[in-house]
Formats: C-alpha cells, structure tokens, sequence
C-alpha cells in the first residue's frame, strides 16, 4: 500500500490547540469535495483479521497462515479512535460504523464503543454509532455491545443452506450460529437490524427467494449486495454479478414489492416495501447503478490512513499526524483538506479501469472494512 502524509493546511492557531474552533467547524459544514459532496459518515477498520475466508472478500489462498497481518502497535489504540471520531463529528460527520475484517476480533470492542458512545455528548450533537459484523461470535457480545451503547447492528449472512453459506466463508461456518446470533442481538434488546447478503451470480443466488421468506416480517432488513471488485485478490469478474433489478425481478415474481422513498439523501441502498405490508428489503447496486454522485463517506484503515473511496489505491497518513503530536486544529484542517481534494468516482468509471495493472492495486477490503 502506497503511503502519503498528507499536506497539512494550518490557517489559524499554531501549536497545540485543545478544541477546534466554532469558524472551522461551520466551515466545514459548507466544505464539499470537488464533486460537491459534503463528509457525512465515517467507517472506521478496527481489525484486519477475520475468522471467516470468505471467497469474495480474503480469499484463503491469499490470505493465509504467512499473509502479513498488522502487528498491534501499527493498530490505531482506542483513544486514538476516539480523538479522530470526535474530531469528524465535531466537523460535521452524523454517522460512525466500526468494521473490519471482523470487529468483533478486536479484544474489548466494547470499551471502545462505550468511548465512541460518549463522543455524542462531548460533541452536543447526535451521532449515529453502528457495526458491521459476521455474526459469529455475536451471541457472546451482544449484550455488552448493547450496554456499552451501540445504537444498529448489521450482519452478514449469504445464505441459509448450509453447503452454500460453507462455500461462501469457507472455514466451514455453520449457518445455525449466525442466526442464534441475529436472536440474541435481538433479545438484548437491538431493533432495526440488517442482514447484509452478498449475492455471487452461480454460488449463491439461489438462496434469494429463501432469504427473503425467512425474514420476511421479522422486522429485520434484508439487503441484497453486488458482488464488487473490491481489492485486488478476489478474483472479481461481471459474469458472478447479478444485477439487483434481476434480484428484484425475481423476489417480486414470489412476493410482490414496490420500491419507496430513501430515508435521507445519500442512503446507499435503494428501499422497497413488501405489498403485504411484511417489511421492507434494501439493494446495494454499487455496480449496476452506481452512486458516487452522493457518496458522503471516508474511511479510516486499520492502519490509521484515511481512504475517500471504497476502491481506493492510497490512503492519507492520519496515523503519522496523530501520533506526532498533532493539535486537534491541526487535524481537522488536514481532514478539510484532503476532502476538498477529492475527485473519487470508481464505480462511475469501473468500465475503463485498468484492472490488473499495478496502478490499479486497490486497497484490501478487509483493511477498510466496506
Ligand atoms: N466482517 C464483517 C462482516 O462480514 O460483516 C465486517 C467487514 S465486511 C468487509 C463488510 C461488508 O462487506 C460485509 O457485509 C461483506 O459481505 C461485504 N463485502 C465484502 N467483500 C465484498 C465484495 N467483494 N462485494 C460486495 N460486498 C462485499
Ligand atoms: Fe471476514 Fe467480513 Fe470479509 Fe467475510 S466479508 S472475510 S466475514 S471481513
Ligand atoms: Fe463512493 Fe468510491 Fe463507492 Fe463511488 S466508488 S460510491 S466514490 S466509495
């Protein structure tokens, strides 16, 4: 992965500084990116391991037992994490999402969202805090989780035969766990959850009508993924993509749905409401319709460098700023600067990339987390 400390900008206040100034913070709520769109949600990789391959994602033949994982100290700590988070939020980010690889690897998770948790408050303003998880271990943690003060939880599942979804996170995974686990987050009291499901046109697509039915009217979202070309390991190609108007075609075809209004201007998957009135279903079509035009979302890496895009080949050096002493000023202005400089639209212009090539190299989705 390529590094770059970023330039840093500072336009006022020199030297250490403890808050950011009222000025800077309604300036950035007016900065866009050079495609006009304002920084409104962050997600942050809190770990680049997982106890999952899934073929898509960390495929095992690439990411096994030598692949050169990061050791702890090159992980930003939980103050760290916080410091940032309160830094964004203080300039104009609503919505946090820690992911990984799997979160839920990283020791104590729960500490950490109880110091995100408290950001709200420090900032005096809301801020949405959600995590995105496998599931597997989820029975164990969903209560601290909770109490800790985690607001929406996602998981992700990719079917319900078992063969299937074994294919799919190819360490055997039983699909049992992952729902025992969607049962205790939801008897720990979490509401609103989303099952993500990744659909890979000729592995996995037959489990759409069954995924639907089974959470059909259970309250829970199901959102249907394109498989994207994310990183450069998981041998993407347009012939295991379904479209999601084909996903639609075919859950209308059994149970009839129209689509309905987004629930904020932004929102990455598309909503459609069951006519039954048994809930609603989301599509995430990153490949066939693509919506860079409002994408409003960075990215922090395991490793501390901020990504503007999903397919991004460099990140920006926050790591380095953070731990040289930086002032929180500092900080910000260096995070205006850099989203003023963005010109990220990938899928936009998936078609005439250079796959393969070395420039091409895009950052792995396990260090930046979807
Ligand atoms: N390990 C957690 C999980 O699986 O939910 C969080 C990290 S995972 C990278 C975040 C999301 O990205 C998951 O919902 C996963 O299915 C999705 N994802 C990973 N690789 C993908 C790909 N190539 N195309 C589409 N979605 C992908
Ligand atoms: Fe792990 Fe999530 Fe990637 Fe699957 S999608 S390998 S569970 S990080
Ligand atoms: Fe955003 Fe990049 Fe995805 Fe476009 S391709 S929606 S810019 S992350």
């Amino acid at each position: 992965m390529v590094e770059k400390v970023i330039p840093i900008r500072v336009d006022e206040g020199k030297g250490l500084t403890p808050s950011i100034p009222g000025q800077l913070v309604a300036a950035n709520t007016l900065t866009k990116d050079t495609r006009g769109r304002p920084l409104r949600d962050l997600r942050i990789s809190v770990t680049d391991r997982c106890n999952f391959r899934c073929t898509y994602c960390m495929p095992k033949e690439i990411f096994d037992k030598d692949y050169p994982y990061l050791s702890h100290s090159d992980l930003l700590s939980f103050e760290e994490i916080t410091r940032l988070t309160t830094i964004f939020a203080t300039l104009g980010v609503e919505k946090i999402r820690l992911t990984g690889g799997e979160p839920l690897l990283r020791k104590n998770l729960e500490v950490l969202v109880e110091m995100l948790a408290k950001v709200r408050t420090t900032v005096n303003q809301p801020l949405d805090l959600t995590l995105t998880t496998n599931g597997s271990i989820l029975r164990k943690k969903a209560a601290a989780l909770k109490a800790a003060g985690l607001h929406r939880l996602t998981i992700s599942l990719d079917g319900l035969n078992d063969d299937i979804f074994k294919k799919m996170n190819d360490v055997d995974f039983p699909v049992t766990d992952v729902l025992d686990g969607i049962a205790a987050a939801q008897e720990v009291g979490f509401t609103n959850l989303k099952v993500n499901m990744v659909v890979k046109k000729g592995t996995n697509d037959q489990e759409i009508i069954g995924m639907a039915k089974h959470f059909k009217g259970s309250g829970v979202t199901l959102r249907f993924i394109e498989f994207m070309d994310v990183g450069s390991s998981n041998g993407w190609d347009m012939s295991q993509v379904l479209p999601s108007q084909e996903v639609a075609n075919r859950i209308n075809a059994a149970f009839p749905i129209e689509p309905i209004e987004a629930n904020y201007p932004g929102e990455v998957a598309q909503r459609w409401r069951y006519l039954d009135g048994s809930g609603e279903i989301g599509f995430i079509s990153s490949v066939t319709q693509t919506f860079c035009h409002e994408c409003t979302r960075a990215r922090i890496s395991t490793d501390g460098q901020m990504y503007l895009c999903l397919f991004a080949n460099e990140g920006f050096d926050f790591k380095t700023l953070l731990r040289s002493g930086r002032s929180d000023l500092e900080i910000a202005n260096a995070i205006m600067s850099t989203w003023s400089g963005r010109n990220d639209h990938y899928s936009e212009i998936r078609g005439s990339n250079t796959a393969g090539s070395k420039s091409s190299r895009k950052v792995e989705m396990s260090y930046i987390g979807g």
